[in-house]
């Protein structure tokens, strides 16, 4: 009989194994931070509407036309998995109708998001995302805040010598009045471009501006700067930014090509990028959208916002050496005490005894396992990294006693049975004891 085939992540998508306290560390940090500046968490549905996506993210985009998980259900309905967080934000806060509670709003959000790109180092086709959004403020001072909250969750984890690019993309005018120039500039250079600059030509020029390869980047050295096609009103918000960033010790370069991939930016974008990550350095993006709600069939009403790659910013932590020893202390908090009831009849009582420890608030595992040997049973308590063994069997039930054993140096005592939760808590987390 052929043996059974076994199964393996689809393409492009991991188990994270071994990261999850690190992906926690990480969220926990954000619930306490975006919630000193007023934010609330928000989970939107991992599936929408296509047209959401169509219509929010742009037609021309690389991921509407490249990049997104899209299939029928069994209706016919066009739905699919969330390739980015802006416009379920935006269609929430449409559908909720939060424009009737207090402005602006301001929630954030993580999970899981889909792109079907070439997977490589750092780019996955399901990959994890937080993100915030400010939905209701169009002055410059939200842009500043906004950017203040992040660095500050940023050096937060432990993070120093990030490059933080600004620029800005102006009005849906400026950008057009911009287009045609950039377009006229390039226009006689046309064989110097490779085919998808040459393409972006016509569906949108903005985007050679970020290209990758050599010859268009000496090429856009000479070519008309966006900042110059400005505005009055686009400049003097952007000029705004700046000034205040700078006042408030935000460390940032102004970058004349940064344009960022979705079409629903305006004026002020932003990216943080890091030099550890290789290739694929960049850790989150964003930017103002002053028209997606209305683009989504709502009112006229401005908003800001980012969306940080949670695999980049936990491969990047745990590079970190404070961040990890921070890591491993928490983690050191959560080794579980190992029950080992000695004889099978005595399985219970282990049970009753891990759940008198977890209601002292200590994590504990029971070794149920009686018919094997205790040094085997000892050395699973080992491999699951526990510190401290608590042994009962029909000598301490005689006794009223328990045995408590440290692994650390061999040594083991007797504790009374009765509260016996309390003086393990005194022994094991002395710190803790007032
Ligand atoms: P974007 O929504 O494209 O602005 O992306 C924001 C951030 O999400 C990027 O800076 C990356 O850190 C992360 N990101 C985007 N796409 C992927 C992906 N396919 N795999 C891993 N991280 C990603």
């Amino acid at each position: 009989m052929a043996a059974k085939r076994r199964f393996q992540t689809v393409k492009g998508m991991h188990d994270l194994v071994g990261k999850a306290p690190a992906f926690a560390f990480v969220e926990e940090k954000v619930r306490e931070v975006f919630s000193l500046y007023g934010y609330d968490e928000v989970r939107t549905p991992v599936v929408e509407e296509t047209e959401l996506f169509v219509r929010g993210v742009g037609e021309a985009s690389e991921i509407v036309g490249k990049q997104m998980y899209t299939f029928a259900d069994k209706r016919g309905r066009s739905l699919t998995l969330r390739p980015e967080g802006t416009a379920p934000v935006a269609r929430a806060y449409l559908q909720n109708n939060w424009a009737s509670g207090p402005q602006p709003v301001k929630v954030f959000y993580m999970g899981p998001y889909f792109r079907y790109e070439r997977p490589q180092e750092g780019r996955y086709r399901q990959f994890h995302q937080i993100g915030a959004e400010l939905i209701g403020d169009p002055g410059p001072y939200s842009d500043v805040e906004l950017l203040v909250m992040l660095l500050r969750f940023l050096a937060e984890l432990g993070f120093e010598d990030l490059e933080v690019g600004l620029n800005s993309v102006g009005d849906p005018d400026c950008r057009q009045r911009y287009s045609r120039r950039l377009r006229e500039y390039l226009e006689p250079h046309g064989d110097d471009l490779g085919a998808d600059s040459r393409r972006r030509l016509e569906t949108n020029p903005l985007r050679i501006l970020d290209t990758k390869a050599p010859r268009e980047r000496e090429l856009l050295e000479g070519a008309p700067r966006l900042r110059d096609e400005l505005g009055g009103p686009a400049r003097d918000h952007f000029q705004v930014v700046c000034d205040e960033l700078g006042r408030f010790g935000v460390d940032f370069e102004i970058d004349d090509r940064l344009v960022r991939g979705l079409d629903y930016y305006t004026r002020t974008v932003f990216e943080i990028t890091s030099t550890a990550l290789g290739a694929q350095n960049a850790i989150l993006g964003g930017g103002r959208y002053d028209g997606l709600i209305a683009e989504l069939g709502g009112p006229s009403v401005p908003g800001i916002g980012f969306a940080i790659g949670q695999d980049r910013l936990v491969d990047l932590v745990l590079k970190i050496p404070g961040a990890r020893q921070r890591l491993n202390v928490e983690d050191h908090r959560r080794r579980p005490v190992c029950v080992i009831p000695i004889g099978a009849s005595y399985r219970r009582h282990g049970m009753e005894l891990a759940q008198e420890l977890r209601a002292a608030g200590i994590p504990a595992i029971c070794e149920f396992d009686s018919l094997r040997p205790l040094k085997a049973r000892l050395k699973q308590a080992a491999r699951h990294d526990c510190q401290w063994v608590l042994l009962f069997g029909e000598d301490e039930e005689k006794n009223g006693e328990v045995v408590l054993r440290d692994f650390n140096d061999g040594s083991q005592e007797t504790i009374p049975r009765e509260g016996f939760a309390a003086a393990v808590a005194a022994k094991i987390r002395p710190d803790e004891q007032s």
